[in-house]
């Protein structure tokens, strides 16, 4: 397109049509203030993902159920297996770190290793702390004596969207919560306090402090997986309509690209913290305008992720399951969700081919070196690990086999993710048109997902050597733009 000049005539033309913005009630109320998928996107009906859901044997998540939960870790594997991981999920992880960066293991370089370590400033482990019920940080109408903000659902829809591209948030979508959407909200969190939901005007919490509180009954023995301190509780209200907004993150592919190392995992590390502080704002924005906003604890807190980001369309669930897809970042994104009673409007699950062309392709599959990924054709109702749960056919992920090589590794790895064709960039490479037929008809799934392996895939595979050997390019030469985004990847642009 570039070599036509097409993508310059293009532009000018964009810009000579581009409107023109006064403030932010123009923005808003003007169409083009929301975020249209691109063109070969479906929208499908609201609760209907292209995953197939079956409501009545869906249970809430618990967060004690994955495998970051020690004590899950420990009921997972056998005493041999949790003596030789040192008797913690992570113990292991850092000494094998530390004894690669002694051992000059390519990709372990003290700067790799300290680039990732504080790009982590900003999210919980520095101590910036979520807050389930917003402290009371900026001033809220009645400190001015105005009435709260009033606008329709899609105006408001539209107006948060706004706000939360300023805050450094992506795509946005709406979840109304229901019988059936209510199982997206975790039934216990990491620190194990219960989400409840009660006939209440406001949500509330009994344990103030966002510090897990001392957790008592607890038996670590205990075949249960699914405890909770039932001491404490954290609650949604029902007396009203409230809706799960869910936004996502972009994460920088070509540090991805240089795959299972230090650098490569400062990609997603960055956007944890940059989630943490768009929660964070979002929150006080809508409490600022007199709306309830409830928000994460601590991180990937609340409700499920990858599921809550599918149901609001703004990505599809994928094979791989460590992260959804979205069809503009790929597997390239992080996703934040706080709930609010703001009145919104409900957005669609999307039909971009991506899980259909996940039933062919299998890349993620053949590259995890651990096999926890599956490998099978179809998807199937049938859960393979204590990390899952029930009501999705989906490619379910053995996430035992995936922490256990995060261990032997000395650090997160994330091939799978690296190694989806969806990451690719959009523009500037036949992807886009490739992007769109996938969308359309699966005919030509297995052909693009061969010529992926043979003209993507197997390069990037050796480039991020499971060895960890040969880091594909030095990345600290690139001069890559600001958080190492794909800056041609705008809102936009597909
Ligand atoms: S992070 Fe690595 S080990 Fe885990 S599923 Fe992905 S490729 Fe496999
Ligand atoms: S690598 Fe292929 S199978 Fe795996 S998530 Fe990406 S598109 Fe799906």
């Amino acid at each position: 397109m570039k070599g036509l000049g097409l993508a310059g005539a293009g532009l000018s033309a964009a810009a000579a049509a581009a409107p023109v913005f006064h403030d932010l009630d123009e923005v808003i109320a003007h169409p083009l203030a929301k975020v249209n998928h691109p063109w070969w996107v479906k929208e499908r009906d609201l609760k209907d993902p292209t995953c197939e859901l079956d409501f009545s044997t869906m249970k809430r998540y618990s967060q004690t159920l994955h495998m970051f939960d020690p004590n899950a870790f420990k009921r997972a594997v056998d005493s041999a297996e949790w003596d030789r991981m040192l008797h913690s999920n992570f113990a292991l992880f850092g000494m094998n770190m530390v004894k690669n960066m002694n051992e000059g293991r390519p990709g372990f370089a003290l700067r790799d290793v300290t680039l990732a370590s504080a790009a982590g400033f900003g999210h919980d482990i520095y101590g910036m702390k979520g807050n389930f019920v917003a402290p009371r940080l900026v001033m809220r109408p009645e400190d001015y004596g105005v009435p709260r903000w009033q606008g329709t659902p899609e105006e408001n829809t539209r107006m948060l969207r706004a706000a939360l591209r300023v805050y450094g948030g992506r795509d946005m979508g709406v979840v109304p919560l229901d019988q059936d959407t209510r199982k997206l909200v975790y039934h216990v969190e990491e620190d194990y306090i219960p989400y409840e939901f009660e006939d209440v005007p406001k949500g509330y919490e009994t344990h103030p402090d966002p510090n897990p509180p001392p957790f008592e009954n607890y038996d670590p023995n205990s075949p249960e997986t699914d405890y909770c301190n039932m001491k404490y509780k954290r609650v949604i209200p029902t007396s009203k309509q409230m809706y799960i907004v869910s936004w996502n993150s972009q994460e920088s592919p070509e540090m991805h690209k240089q795959g299972n190392v230090h650098i490569g995992a400062t990609s997603y590390t960055l956007a944890y913290a940059d989630g943490r502080i768009e929660i964070n704002r979002l929150q006080q924005f809508i409490e600022g305008i007199g709306y309830e906003a409830l928000g994460e604890p601590h991180w990937n807190d609340l409700c499920h992720s990858s599921g809550t980001g599918v149901m609001a369309g703004i990505a599809e669930t994928s094979r791989m399951s460590l992260t959804n897809i979205s069809p503009r970042f790929g597997s390239g994104t992080r996703t934040w969700k706080l709930i609010t009673d703001l009145p919104l409007a409900p957005t669609h699950p999307i039909d971009a081919g991506i899980f259909k062309f996940c039933h062919t392709c299998k890349i993620c599959a053949d590259a995890c070196p651990s096999g926890a990924v599956s490998k099978e054709s179809e998807p199937s109702w049938d859960i393979v690990a204590p990390n899952n749960s029930p009501g999705c056919k989906n490619y379910y992920y053995n996430g035992v086999k995936c922490l256990t090589w995060w261990n032997d590794g000395g650090q997160a790895c994330f091939i799978c993710n690296a190694v989806c064709p969806f990451l690719e960039k959009g523009k500037a490479h036949i992807h886009s048109l490739i992007k769109g037929t996938v969308a359309i008809t699966p005919i030509f799934n297995g052909f693009f997902a061969n010529m992926e392996k043979a003209f993507g895939f197997d390069y990037r595979h050796q480039a991020y050597d499971v060895d960890y050997e040969q880091p594909s390019v030095d990345w600290w030469e690139l001069d890559l733009p600001e958080k190492g985004w794909d800056s041609s990847r705008s809102v936009k642009d597909y």
